[in-house]
């Protein structure tokens, strides 16, 4: 996130502002200046921008808050000055979670406008609102404005909107995922060209058009994103899995480990005794172990053995799932035996996500070599 500031934390998810969002302030400041527009002006707008960019944090929160609940992490949530986005690790698959999550952001903003006019409305009525009289009344005024906005724009049934994937979830839970996406993103690229042609021809607003032009993006993004994930379906673990991979017999000691570690550019490898699966050992547990001493301690007594494996007739979803919820950056592939057979890891799995439909069609693999030929290898070079 070079181009972002970190400005906080929220929830335990870490803010950012993108350095564009600055824009905004400095215009305000500037044009100021050139006008000659008083101070108090510019101070109110400061505040304005202020509290839409406060609007945009929550709703991106509700977002958050609604995903945690699902065991959905935020990486992080970054502002723009087109709208904030939280970045969650995965979207829920369940449509219904899905729907909770899409919701839950505009949900924010129906909360804080029916406060604000909860709270105004019965001080100085409707009129006060849209006739201010105050910098006060204007600017809870213009807030509640910027909320209404944002729910009506948002809830539009175009990705990458909030609206659309309401439209997809709902379509789920009649059709499936991916017939789902193919319509929602059809309607969003209609939705798109329709509000460029308005842009254009009708509001001669060129934000419109520049918003059309990322909805029609953002759609074929998504639809194409549901079909690749949709022939990952077919994949096995077996076929993408990778087979060229070094392991450390169980009985080598810390410190020569921790050296082959460093010498093959690896921070974990899987730890093996005669073939059979032992457990993963990080280059930082090696490293403590030297550390305090024990350089003669054994891999086997260092690895971590309570790991989540997969068969290679499992699904490359279903690998990538478990992945993606693993702490270590490869899932060991063993057979029924125990043996290790392969790992799949995050380059692996992009791997396939680009070539999978070609990787069916091929023959298995012929550079399939067991880990325990590794070992008898290392024996022979009399290294272990
Ligand atoms: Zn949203």
């Amino acid at each position: 996130m070079s181009k972002s500031i970190r400005i906080g934390t929220a929830a335990g998810i870490p803010v950012f502002l993108h350095w564009t969002f600055l824009l905004i302030p400095a215009y305000i400041i500037l044009s100021g200046l050139a006008t000659g527009s008083p101070v108090f002006g510019m101070i109110a707008d400061l505040t304005f921008v202020t509290a839409i960019f406060a609007c945009v944090v929550l709703h991106e929160l509700g977002h958050a808050l609604a995903a945690r609940r699902f065991g959905v992490r935020t990486r992080d949530i970054i502002l723009m000055p087109i709208g904030g986005v939280a970045r969650l690790e995965k979207m829920p698959k369940h449509p219904r979670e899905e729907l909770i999550v899409a919701i839950a952001g505009p949900a924010v903003n129906v909360i804080i406008a029916s406060v604000l006019l909860a709270i105004t409305v019965p001080l100085i009525g409707v009129d006060g609102l849209m006739t201010p009289t105050s910098l006060g009344t204007s600017l809870v005024g213009k807030v509640i404005a910027v909320n209404l906005a944002m729910i009506v724009f948002n809830m539009l049934p175009a990705f990458p909107l909030d609206g659309g994937r309401v439209l997809r979830a709902l379509l789920s839970l009649g059709m499936g995922h991916l017939r789902a996406t193919r319509i929602a993103a059809k309607v969003g690229q209609t939705m798109a060209v329709l509000l460029g042609v308005a842009g254009l021809f009708v509001l001669y607003n060129p934000m419109l058009i520049f918003i059309a032009g990322f909805v029609f993006l953002g759609a074929a993004q998504e639809a194409e994103a549901a079909e690749t994930e949709a022939s990952l379906e077919d994949l096995h673990v077996g076929d993408m899995m990778i087979t060229r991979f070094d392991a450390i017999p169980a009985q080598a000691s810390a410190v020569w480990a921790l050296r082959f570690a460093m010498s093959a550019n690896k921070h974990e490898l899987p730890v093996v005794s005669s073939g059979q699966f032992e457990g993963i050992v990080r280059i930082e547990d090696l490293a403590a172990a030297v550390a305090e001493e024990q350089p003669e301690i054994s891999v086997g007594q260092l690895c971590h053995r309570q790991l989540k494996l997969v068969r290679s007739n499992e699904t490359v979803p279903v690998a990538a799932e478990h992945l993606q919820a693993s702490q270590f950056a490869s899932l060991p592939v063993v057979d029924a035996f125990g043996h290790l057979e392969g790992l799949v890891t995050r380059d692996a799995i992009l791997a396939a996500r680009r070539f999978g439909s070609l990787l069916v069609t091929l023959p298995p693999s012929p550079l399939r070599e067991r880990p325990d030929e590794l070992r008898q290898h290392l024996t022979r070079m009399q290294i272990v």
